[in-house]
């Protein structure tokens, strides 16, 4: 019996989508994109409910007729390309005629465009990738895409998408990646009726970015610049200091935003020497080069193309980013005058420090001068004394113990020791914090402000106190276990405080939060702690039950004991 059946028109518009349509946020870019292929000088998206309710897209681009308009929602009917050689010279967003398909295939769908020209605009109306209607309606040049209900009639992936906060910010995220690749082109996003981004034609670049991301990172950007025949490249690094575990990092190849290994490798590469390896830097890099040295037709959503000469493209880039940070002077910038805004007027004591070691980890001398207040508020309750350790890598802290040898990883020691810390502070509600001298101004990027007031009740809970001012905020104290500059704090527990993966051993949601917050404040791998700070790690660690693992169930301490190395050496068999 055969077996072998071709699928309906309507499966097969299901299984594609599947690709193209991941989640409300790949609706909105796909839609953008569309608008930027129409010639829109202005591109306004709207978003209800995260874009499962509504999305809108409305641009004043070329528009469509009223034929085009009933072809646009066919499967792999497009005005972008027509003969295979077109395929390698692509210089449009769009090429292959399947979004609005994949899109009328999980979703309510309406489109109204008037065409650059004509007289008349048409509506037309989809239901499950069919035709419903196309009527005559009135309205400008150019095109309004209206999606309704998206996946509602595919359960199974409406599960998978994430809590709305997160949606949202993947939405931001999409359309903050496209208006850095066309700050030619002016944007609006409203979320929920509220006007969340506003930016205007024609912008620079760096004022794009500090609409998008704030004065911390506008201010702190060095120029880079490349003049090669075939790769151009300008654009901006950040300075070293804005690099975290979490940044901003964005790669356009001929006003495409993309994501690209090897542009990454060569800048992480030329920081090499000037950031931990854990670290990212921050980057905005434009790279233009000719459509048929590179390769747009690989990626299902098109986020990443491949270079003709990948070889050419790393040296270039790790050379402009090179010579960039060589040519800077690096020694003054943003965190040094940022962190001088936190000198710490006096240590709030809100507890009686029995039941709160005042512990620190962190120690003066691992900080420039200029950074920290030369109040010694980092009294530890623990001299030093005759512990032996020594430390291997900046992160393996090996002790002598009673019965052999104890190898700690000093972030995962310290992150266990200050999660503790944390929830017992919760447990009793009393907290150490240090009042700021000046209050220091929030600096979120949009995508994380919702985020950010969803937790801001814990993050006060923890020690952080905060003023606001209609939308600004400003941190106006600390809890006294955070040692970096605050904002790259709340930023980094922000930003991980939704990755809820990476937690799946703790089943509470605020421990979950808790071990995020640990993590963050806590010592990193490469580190350089002082004698000090080690004896204190392995003392106060010591006075806790819970030890052995960090919050997230790695090792925090591995013994060996003499027996271990007796049969080592075959002392004993
Ligand atoms: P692609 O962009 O790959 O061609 P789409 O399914 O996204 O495929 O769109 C199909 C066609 O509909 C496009 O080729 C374009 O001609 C037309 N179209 C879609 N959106 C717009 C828009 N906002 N303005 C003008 N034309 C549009
Ligand atoms: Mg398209």
């Amino acid at each position: 019996m055969n077996k072998i059946h071709l699928l309906e028109e309507n499966l097969i518009n299901k299984i594609a989508a599947g690709e193209v349509v991941e989640r409300p946020a790949s609706v909105i870019k796909e839609l953008v994109d569309n608008s930027i292929d129409a010639g829109a000088n202005n591109i306004t998206v709207e978003i209800i409910a995260s874009g499962k309710e509504l999305i809108k897209v409305a641009d004043d681009g070329d528009g469509m007729s009223k034929e085009d308009l009933k072809n646009s929602i066919i499967r792999h009917a497009t005005s972008k390309i027509s003969t295979e050689q077109d395929l390698y010279t692509v210089d449009t967003m769009g090429f292959r005629g399947e979004a609005l398909a994949s899109i009328s295939a999980v979703s309510e769908l309406s489109i109204t465009s008037k065409e650059k020209g004509a007289d008349t605009a048409y509506k037309l109306e989809v239901n499950n990738t069919q035709q419903v209607s196309i009527e005559k309606t009135s309205a400008t040049t150019g095109t309004i895409v209206l999606i309704k209900n998206l996946f509602a009639n595919i359960p199974a992936r409406l599960k998978f998408l994430k809590a709305d906060a997160t949606e949202q910010r993947y939405c931001i995220d999409t359309l903050t990646q496209i208006a850095l690749a066309n700050p030619q082109i002016a944007f609006t996003l409203i979320i929920n009726g509220a006007k969340k981004i506003i930016l205007p034609k024609d912008q620079q670049i760096v004022d794009r970015i500090k609409i998008l991301f704030g004065e911390n990172i506008s201010t702190n950007l060095i120029n880079i610049f490349c003049d090669h025949p075939h790769i151009k490249i300008k654009g901006f690094i950040g300075k070293p200091q804005l690099s975290g575990k979490s940044t901003e990092q964005f790669i356009s190849v001929n006003q495409r935003s993309i994501t690209d290994k090897i542009v990454y490798s060569a800048i992480k590469q030329a920081y090499s020497n000037l950031i931990m390896p854990s670290l990212k830097p921050t980057f905005f890099v434009y790279i233009t080069t000719p459509s048929d040295f590179v390769d747009v037709n690989t990626h299902p959503q098109k986020k990443e193309i491949k270079f003709l000469n990948s070889n050419l493209l790393y040296s270039l880039v790790k050379d402009s980013v090179g010579k960039a940070l060589e040519k800077t002077d690096l020694t003054v910038g943003g965190v040094l005058i940022s962190n001088r805004n936190q000198l710490v007027e006096k240590q709030t004591n809100y507890t009686n420090s029995s039941s709160f070691p005042n512990f620190s980890v962190a120690d003066k001398s691992r900080y420039n001068d200029n950074t920290i207040d030369k109040t010694e508020i980092y009294k530890s309750i623990f001299k030093s004394d005759d512990t032996q350790f020594f430390v291997l890598n900046n992160l393996y802290i090996v002790v002598k113990s009673e019965n052999g040898l104890d190898i700690l990883d000093q972030h995962a020691a310290h992150e266990r020791v200050l999660y503790n810390q944390i929830k017992t502070t919760l447990k009793n509600a009393q907290v150490m914090k240090q009042k700021l001298l000046l209050p220091q101004k929030l600096e979120l990027p949009i995508s994380l402000e919702q985020l950010f007031i969803e937790n801001i009740t814990l993050l006060e809970k923890i020690g952080f106190e905060f003023e606001h001012n209609k939308k600004i905020y400003n941190i106006t104290a600390t809890p006294t276990f955070i040692k970096c500059n605050a904002n790259t704090y709340i930023n980094e527990v922000i930003t991980s405080l939704n990755d809820t993966n990476d937690f799946n051993l703790i089943d509470d949601k605020t421990d979950r939060k808790i071990a995020t917050m640990a993590c963050k404040a806590a010592v990193k791998a490469g580190d350089k702690l002082s004698n000090n700070e080690i004896t204190n790690l392995i003392k106060i660690l010591d006075t806790f039950d819970e030890k052995y693992t960090c919050p997230h169930g790695r090792p925090v301490k591995v013994n060996i004991r003499f027996n271990d190395m007796d049969k080592m050496f075959k002392r004993v068999i």
